[in-house]
């Protein structure tokens, strides 16, 4: 059986690939000839999800899961959420986006945050949605060089360590993307 994952992101599809059950093979968006963006025009990560999915079932034809992943800290009602990647602006810079993340949380003295991914899968004409969440807190300055994203001020509860110091392998484990992706490979042991 052949899905395709829809991402841009090669190194997605290789950790992907090594736990999906036997006789399903992970195709690409460049293994299908998508080259565009797909739009992300939603308002939640479940509508991006299903948005980007839909666009591949509808367009390519083919069998197909997408996820959004958003950090939400509940000082800033659940931002920056679905913006995560351009909390700071269109240049999507990690850096810029912590920076303005702290200099927000610095007027709070709640710090608690969750990372969640939402998967979309589009299998035989049924769509399914899997939710991963990781509970943690917004550290004051970067910790780690690990990781990407937020990970150098993200704490997971339960840790001494942020996500940018823990070893790939147990923040995998613990991780929403790392969940939700479990989550997915159930359903498709099933
Ligand atoms: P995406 O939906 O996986 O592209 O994630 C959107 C944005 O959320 C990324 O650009 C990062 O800023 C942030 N993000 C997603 N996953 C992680 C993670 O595991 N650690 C830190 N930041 C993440």
């Amino acid at each position: 059986m052949k899905i395709v994952f829809a991402t841009h992101n090669e190194n997605k599809i290789k950790e992907v690939q090594k736990i999906v059950p036997e006789g399903i093979v992970l195709l690409s968006l460049k293994d299908i000839g998508c080259t565009e963006d797909i739009p992300e025009t939603g308002n939640t990560l479940e509508e991006n999800a299903i948005i980007k999915a839909n666009y591949i079932t509808n367009k390519y034809e083919y069998d197909c899961f997408a996820d959004d992943t958003g950090l939400l800290v509940d000082a800033l009602n659940g931002e920056p959420g679905v913006y995560s990647a351009r909390y700071a602006g269109e240049q999507k810079n990690a850096e810029d986006n912590m920076d303005k993340l702290l200099s927000e949380l610095k007027k709070h003295k709640n710090r608690t945050a969750r990372f969640k991914t939402v998967i979309a899968l589009n299998l035989n004409g049924k769509q399914e949605l899997f939710t991963g969440a990781a509970e943690g807190e917004i550290i004051k300055e970067k910790k780690g060089d690990g990781g990407f994203g937020y990970d150098p001020v993200f704490k997971p509860t339960d840790y001494n360590q942020t996500f940018a110091e823990l070893q790939l392998a147990v923040k995998n484990k613990i991780s929403h993307r790392g969940k939700a992706i479990q989550l997915l490979i159930s359903y498709l042991k099933k």
